[in-house]
């Protein structure tokens, strides 16, 4: 076999073998053919298998491909004010890299068409320098806090932001659930050890990351947040993000990825590219609690996740 078909094999089989390794993480058990083969299609699948098993090179992919490359996870240090401005990626570098550039400010979504802005660089609003604590931006917000109307809707608890406060990876969601109400810690439910499954797939877990949502408080039956709850609390999380400075976060969900980014663009027109939120880079995927719904979809959190992953090796 020519050296170069042999690569391109051997990559092939890599990047199966890292799908299927990925799927079964996240619980599928079987994998179908769905489309019929043509005349002499099984054949050459069935030469194509024969191929493989004969080749010595193949047949020791194992030994040689190396390891799915796994995120290196920063320890859970706390950090100074502006230590980490000068290791985030720069507006050029973002740009040049392809971004869609969304322009974000602390209010709530509003009517923009259904396309991303696309800014130039020196029209960009970028983080405000950190000037705070986590803590004290926990303390501020309180434990009863009535900054919306959904104080009175019957939440039992604030449900604040967990995690590394250190993280170059951050995970965004709109607002908790029951399960998250009752333990007053956001993903723990169903959707929670779904989305710990998904950290650990790019090799970090949870105490790496940080996991926060838009709003604090459940809104009565699951119902997305309203435009007025969301200014009151947006705000808070992003000073957490001034604070924290990821490099990359992963908003989860139509609701939070359009409320983060001011757009209404569909979840599945925004997810599989890094759009913008005010410099750091965001990549929207579908939410856990939709993928309980709907397992096919895990394929394409996977492709999202991969290319976070790629980019936060590339930066080291
Ligand atoms: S959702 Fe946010 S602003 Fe509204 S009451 Fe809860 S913590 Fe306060």
């Amino acid at each position: 076999m020519p050296a170069t078909e042999n690569t391109e094999i051997t990559e092939l089989i890599a990047d199966v073998r890292e799908q299927v390794l990925y799927l079964q993480e996240l619980g599928v058990e079987t994998l179908e053919f769905c489309g019929d083969l043509k005349a002499g299609e099984r054949e050459q699948i069935s030469n194509l298998k024969l191929e493989i098993r004969n080749s010595e090179a193949i047949s020791n992919f194992r030994s040689e491909i190396p390891d799915i490359k796994s995120v290196s996870a920063k320890p859970p240090e706390s950090k100074p004010a502006g230590s980490r401005l000068a290791s985030l990626p720069s507006l050029s570098k973002l740009l040049g890299s392809g971004p869609v550039r969304t322009k974000v400010d602390q209010g709530g979504p509003r009517d923009m068409e259904n396309t991303a802005i696309t800014l130039n660089a020196d029209e960009l609003p970028s983080l405000p320098e950190p000037t705070e604590t986590i803590e004290q931006i926990r303390a501020e917000i309180g434990a009863d806090c009535t900054r919306c109307k959904l104080s009175g809707l019957g939440r039992s608890k604030v449900v604040n932001s967990t995690g590394n406060f250190n993280a170059d990876l951050m995970f965004v969601g709109e607002a908790p659930g029951a399960d998250e109400d009752e333990q007053g810690k956001p993903f723990v439910g169903r959707a929670g050890q779904l989305l710990t499954k998904i950290i650990e797939s790019i090799g970090l877990t949870r105490d790496d990351v940080f996991i926060g949502n838009i709003n604090r408080c459940r809104p009565p039956g699951n119902r997305a947040p309203e435009t007025d709850e969301t200014i009151a609390c947006k705000p808070y999380l992003k000073r957490e993000v001034a604070v924290v400075r990821p490099k990359v976060i992963v908003v989860l969900g139509a609701t939070a990825a359009q409320n983060l980014l001011e757009t209404k663009v569909p979840i599945g027109k925004l997810r599989g590219h890094f759009h913008d939120y005010l410099g750091v880079k965001v990549m929207p995927t579908f939410h856990p609690a939709y993928l309980l719904r709907d397992p096919h979809k895990k394929r394409e959190v996977w492709e999202d996740m991969k290319i976070v992953r790629d980019y936060l090796n590339a930066q080291g």
